[in-house]
């Protein structure tokens, strides 16, 4: 079944049990403190949740661009490195504001999945919330009697709270959820190990698929949970992993949602991409594999963000998606070749292949593919410079970790996202100092603190002539920023 198949008969079944469809809500958040982008699909609806205002309809359904990348959701690490685990993925929900619950949810998410998609039973896992005494929250009885009805009883695993209990932040709507598991491990390696504790991902290939969680509470600022008037249903499916299962593959990366986007990059990068039925690969091929799934990934969430209209740029959410994209720059740099932009010419393929469902990404096409050029072509000038530091650091360095100091340094000067820093250490089996890192960074956040009171004649260009290159900002004792070029 083609992934464009996959979402509309989502959407379709839904409509058919009197859900209104409404388009994804932007990916990034303008208005929401507690939250910079939309990292589900409930995000847009919170306010109906705390009983404020009241949605178009009781019901609604639709997929949700989100980008769990920061904050309580932060999946980033785990990107190209695991094969289910995106920056931007779609999320498939159904809403009940004050409407149906438990009993309507399960059933239908058990219709949908076993006779609409046609998962075999035998392949799938539930987990059912055990309760949490810090909360006061019991365990989820009523979920475990409806499901008893449905899936044999040694298919329903009892979760704890940090995986059976759905927060969309720190503070927010909240409740205990229910999830749904696929097992896509072949029929000689389920009779090598079986059984319950194969949930959670203690097995690549048995992945949760759908999260329905029964929203019952508020969680406050202080902590405690309060009873929000009125009880819904907010469910969460991985599209990604959803057409995994359905067109019977073992990584996200190999269904048609992702294959167009691998086929562009082999082609522009001639790196070859083994998918994940090979498991006889070398080392150097496996580096290339990660390396292709994480430009696959991350050329995504960029573009979608800055159709969205959140441009990178050196703070806040802007701050989140260069580092994304600058991630995506290295990874090429380093175990593609790729030493010239390229990544924005991704922007094309994905433009065709979500057009249709997102059409935000077909008319600004033009914008995102320019961004991300220029985007590039400036990193790979510093990364070039700032590798070759950070290989100078690493050789002058003793025992193990790396001083905070330094990497503020190549963070500072060169652009150089610490996370990319702990990265490349980390390949090389070395440790970052990470307080002192923040240590720097605070120091650096007091000084321009002082320096913002300095009035905007005290900032200077220093321009020779031709053209120059950028290398930097020197910081004089009065902290006033100098921007100093070299002619090239
Ligand atoms: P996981 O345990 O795999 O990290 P989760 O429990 O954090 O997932 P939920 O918050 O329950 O995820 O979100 C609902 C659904 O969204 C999940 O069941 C999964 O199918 C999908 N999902 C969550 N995070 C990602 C991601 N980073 N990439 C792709 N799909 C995701
Ligand atoms: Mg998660
Ligand atoms: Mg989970
Ligand atoms: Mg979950």
């Amino acid at each position: 079944m083609k992934s464009q198949d996959v979402r509309k008969q989502f959407l379709d079944f839904f409509e058919s049990k009197g859900h209104t469809i409404v388009p994804s809500a932007p990916i990034v958040l303008k208005d929401d403190p507690t939250l910079m982008f939309n990292n589900s699909g409930m995000a847009q609806f919170k306010e109906f949740f705390l009983g404020n205002g009241t949605p178009k309809s009781p019901r609604i359904a639709d997929t949700q661009k989100c980008l769990r990348v920061s904050g309580k959701h932060n999946d980033l690490e785990e990107v190209g490195i695991d094969t289910y685990h995106h920056t931007m993925f779609e999320m498939l929900g159904n809403w009940s504001f004050g409407d149906y619950f438990k009993k309507e949810a399960i059933n239908w998410a058990w219709e949908l999945l076993t006779e609409v998609y046609k998962i075999p039973k035998e392949n799938l896992y539930v987990s059912v919330f055990e309760g949490s005494k810090e909360d006061n929250v019991p365990f989820d009885q009523e979920a475990w009697d409806i499901w008893k009805t449905l899936i044999d009883e040694d298919r329903i695993i009892l979760g704890n709270k940090k995986d059976n209990f759905w927060e969309m932040g720190d503070q927010g709507p909240c409740g205990p959820c229910s999830e749904i598991h696929v097992d896509l491990r072949s029929a000689e390696e389920k009779a090598l190990v079986s059984g319950k504790s194969l949930v959670n991902n203690d097995h690549p290939q048995v992945v949760e698929i759908w999260n329905n969680v029964f929203m019952e509470f508020n969680r406050k600022a202080d902590g405690s949970l309060e009873k929000l008037p009125a009880q819904h249903v907010d469910t969460g499916m991985g599209f990604e992993r959803l057409c995994m299962a359905l067109q019977g593959k073992t990584s996200n990366y190999d269904t048609d949602v992702f294959m167009p986007l691998i086929r562009e990059i082999e082609t522009i990068t001639g790196a070859k991409y083994t998918t994940n039925e090979v498991t006889d690969i070398s080392e150097e091929q496996n580096k290339m594999n990660i390396a292709i799934r994480v430009v696959a990934d991350h050329v995504r969430a960029v573009a979608f963000a800055i159709a969205d209209g959140q441009l990178p740029s050196n703070t806040g959410a802007g701050y989140v998606i260069r580092r994304i994209l600058r991630r995506a720059i290295r990874y090429g740099f380093t175990f593609l070749g790729t030493k010239e932009p390229f990544i924005f010419k991704l922007v094309e393929t994905l433009s065709e292949q979500m057009g249709d469902s997102f059409p935000e990404i077909r008319t600004q096409k033009a914008l995102c593919s320019n961004v991300i050029r220029e985007e590039e072509n400036s990193f790979l000038r510093t990364l070039d410079q700032g590798l070759v530091l950070l290989d100078a650091v690493i050789l002058n360095n003793n025992g193990d970790t790396i001083d905070g100091k330094k990497a503020f340094e190549l963070y500072d000067t060169y652009g150089f996202p610490i996370d990319l820093t702990a990265l490349i250490l980390s390949e090389k089996g070395l440790k970052l100092d990470e307080a002192g890192f923040q240590e720097q960074l605070q120091l650096q956040k007091e000084r321009s603190r002082a320096a913002s009171k300095v009035t905007a004649g005290d900032w200077n260009v220093i321009v020779e002539d031709d053209i120059q290159e950028f290398i930097g900002y020197d910081r004089l004792s009065h902290q006033v920023k100098i921007t100093k070029y070299r002619r090239v």
